[in-house]
């Protein structure tokens, strides 16, 4: 064994006490090749990591997207990016879709319920999607929203709404190919967290471009947010989109930085995500998406018609292929 590969088994002899990772050592781990010895080795401690942190349950949150009307903000790898022109026209969810999709979620299992809107659509509208969500989902069912950058008030409005959590990042890129800066982003968060939300994050969207350098620096971020569910996320080169040429990461390599994620943070959060392969669910990654409606990574009106969208039945498959347990029930810590 050569010193390098020495180094990554005592990094990785280290993680696996679940403390978590210095920064050097987190961009030592994300630029292993993800074909080698240690990456696998990586896998497997990721996946060890998880299993404790979660005692051995996957879980299923189910997305439901307001709007895919074109977006003022930008973002380059985003199909709802006004200078993308990808969308056209106004899209936005019927109530009664929105609706029954809630419940339909419910009844299937769904650990947490997340209602997604893009910053075209009106903050006061989202607040009426999440209320009329709210009342026909059990009280003990985690309501979660992705929003475009808020103030306190704002995120006051969403938890009296009845949200309990909120997912946001601060992107891959962000403030370069994308029109929001850093900062806006960080305030965001920090406004979740005063308005007693719950936070869940991710690294993300992760292109072939990006470097263990800049992976690092959204690990440390993440992890300084205190989240309940965070990882990595590979991009989806979406046609049309103006990151498309920059092409995408293998599964094998996402499963790779899911693992290292898992590591950088330890034993915390219970949720690692995203498990979108069963090659990631058995790398760590125990936290998955079920999407319907507008998709910011689909081109399809209607993610589930045709589009990128898998259901809850799909999740379990996956898992079950990677030797999880999916929890029955809602999502626990997610309500203060
Ligand atoms: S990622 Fe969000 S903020 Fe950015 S263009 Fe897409 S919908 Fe708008």
């Amino acid at each position: 064994m050569d010193a390098k590969a020495r180094e990554i088994y005592e990094i990785v002899e280290r993680a696996v006490a679940g403390n978590g990772l210095p920064d050097e050592d987190i961009r030592t781990l994300y630029a292993v090749d993800p074909h080698s010895r240690e990456a696998h080795h990586i896998h497997w401690a990721g996946n060890e990591l998880s299993l404790k942190a979660s005692d051995g349950k996957a879980e299923i949150h189910a997305q439901i997207g307001l709007n895919g009307t074109p977006c003022p903000k930008n973002c380059l790898f985003c199909s709802f990016a006004l200078c993308n022109g990808v969308r056209k026209g106004k899209l936005e969810m019927p109530r009664e879709y929105v609706i029954d999709f809630a419940q339909r979620y419910e009844e299937q299992g769904a650990n947490a319920i997340l209602i997604l809107s893009t910053a075209s659509y009106r903050f006061e509208l989202f607040l009426e999607m999440a209320a009329a969500v709210r009342a026909v989902i059990s009280p003990e069912m985690p309501l979660l929203a992705n929003v475009e950058d808020m103030t306190l008030e704002q995120a006051r409005q969403l938890k009296a709404a009845g949200v309990n959590g909120c997912y946001h990042a601060v992107r891959m890129g962000e403030g370069v190919v994308t029109t929001i800066p850093v900062e806006t982003r960080l305030q965001t968060i920090a406004n979740i967290h005063a308005a007693g939300l719950t936070l869940s994050t991710c690294v993300e969207p992760i292109g072939p471009e990006h470097t263990p350098e800049e992976l690092t620096e959204k690990t440390r971020i993440c992890i300084d947010a205190t989240p309940l569910s965070a990882g990595c996320g590979r991009r989806v080169p979406v046609p049309g989109t103006a990151l498309f040429s920059h092409g995408a990461i293998s599964a094998l390599h996402n499963a790779l930085y899911v693992a290292v994620y898992r590591l950088a943070s330890g034993l915390e959060p219970r949720l690692n995500c995203a498990a979108g392969t069963d090659l990631v669910a058995s790398a760590g990654g125990n936290l998955a998406w079920a999407e319907v409606g507008a998709n910011p990574r689909d081109t399809e009106q209607l993610t589930e018609k045709g589009g990128r969208g898998r259901d809850i039945a799909f999740y379990r498959e996956l898992y079950t292929n990677a030797d999880w347990e999916i929890l029955e029930g809602p999502s626990p810590g997610w309500i203060l």
